[in-house]
Order: structure tokens, then C-alpha cells, then sequence
């Protein structure tokens, strides 16, 4: 009834006041307009023993909203970015999926003030029902520190990085959210560290996958 309620208040405002593209920023009556919903490319790949299920590449028109998400104080983008993923990769999201967020490194987050995986996750359980955890991984490791380390050292810190701390992980089956996969060190070491909490982990959702196996710089930059 609530839901039903919000889904009319919200239609009623998309009429009076129309909201900005999340592609292009021009204004429509919701999150997307034409041109850019035509040019998502939601798709499905492997990663290992994971499952990246992601809106298009990072390349595309998406990565310039991830960065405006990220770098220029935009969270509100994670609302449109997050129902939509929970929308288009809503077939992989079935039973009783735990969404869990890449965590920043709590100085990373001071900086910011916000999560940007976090946000998504949030829409995404908004979207789909799912319960989200917010705080079921800490990240250990922050990204200044690694900077001037060696290559083998860098890797070492990434395999560390996370720490599992919900008792409720054991047993349950994990959907990890994060905003752009790139080599998939950082989603496998999440993944590492809440199986050995007891939880199962198969699918990942991300906004953007880059196409390349070297990272852009951007891509790699402050989470
Ligand atoms: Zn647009």
C-alpha cells in the first residue's frame, strides 16, 4: 500500500517537476530520456567464478555518470543508476539475495561524505526488495597507502583488504554491488573475505565494466 502510494506521489512529481536524464541531464518525465536509455548496454560476463552484471562499459556515456556520481558530488545519481540495474539484471537477483556494497576506506569516506556503492545498493534493495548491508565488509586498506608500494605488495594489500564482519553472512548468498569493475581484484577480494565468512558469493552488479584489460587511469583512480 505504502509502495503503491510512493510509486503515485512519485509519477505525480515526474508531471510537475520533471527530473534530470541521469545520462545527458536534459529534463524528462524520469530517469532516463530516449537517446540514453538506447544506449545502455546491459550485459552479462564472466569474471573467474563470478557473474559481473553491469549497465554497459565505462567508456560509454555511463562512465561520465559514474564520475559525476563519484567526483562531482552527485549521489543522487545512484537512485536512477541502482533501480535501473535492479530492473534490467532483475533475473539474476531471485530468492533471497543479501546486496552488500564494496566499502570505502573510512578516510576515503570522510573525504567524500558518501559511499557511492553504498547508494546503489540501497536503490537496488528499493528496487528489487532485497535486504542491503551496509556495513557487512570493512575495508582495511585505503588506496593512499598503496601508492609507492610494489606491485607484489599492491596485490598482497587488495587479497587484505576486506574484512567480513556480520555475524548473519554465514549461510546467506551475497550480491556484491559496486559502481565500476575493472581488473576484478577488489570484487574478487570482497568475495574472498565474506566466503570465509560463510556466505556464498556469485553474481556482482556494477554500473560500468571497462572493455580493456588495462584499465583507463580514470577508472583506476580514488574509488
Ligand atoms: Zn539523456
Amino acid at each position: 500500500m505504502w509502495e503503491r502510494l510512493e510509486s503515485l506521489w512519485q509519477r505525480a512529481l515526474d508531471v510537475l517537476a520533471p527530473r534530470e536524464c541521469a545520462g545527458c541531464r536534459q529534463r524528462v518525465p524520469g530517469q532516463w530520456c530516449p537517446q540514453c536509455w538506447q544506449q545502455l548496454e546491459p550485459h552479462v560476463a564472466a569474471l573467474g567464478d563470478l557473474t559481473v552484471c553491469a549497465l554497459g562499459p565505462y567508456d560509454g556515456p555511463l562512465g561520465a555518470t559514474v564520475r559525476r556520481l563519484k567526483y562531482h558530488d552527485r549521489p543522487d545519481l545512484a537512485g536512477p543508476l541502482g533501480d535501473t540495474l535492479g530492473r534490467l539484471h532483475a533475473s539474476v537477483l531471485s530468492g533471497q539475495a543479501l546486496l552488500v556494497p564494496i566499502p570505502l576506506h573510512r578516510a576515503r569516506l570522510a573525504q567524500r561524505r558518501y559511499n557511492q556503492a553504498a547508494l546503489l545498493a540501497r536503490a537496488i534493495a528499493r528496487r528489487t526488495g532485497l535486504d542491503h548491508s551496509p556495513r557487512a565488509l570493512e575495508r582495511l586498506t585505503s588506496a593512499a597507502r598503496q601508492a609507492g608500494s610494489s606491485a607484489t605488495e599492491r596485490s598482497r594489500n587488495v587479497q587484505q583488504a576486506f574484512h567480513a564482519r556480520e555475524r548473519r553472512l554465514a549461510g546467506a548468498t551475497v550480491v556484491l554491488v559496486d559502481d565500476v569493475v575493472t581488473t576484478g581484484a577488489t570484487v574478487r577480494a570482497a568475495a574472498g573475505a565474506l566466503r570465509a565468512a560463510g556466505a556464498s558469493v556469485a553474481v556482482v552488479l556494477c554500473v560500468c565494466r571497462t572493455r580493456t584489460r588495462q584499465p583507463r587511469a580514470e577508472a583506476q583512480g580514488p574509488r
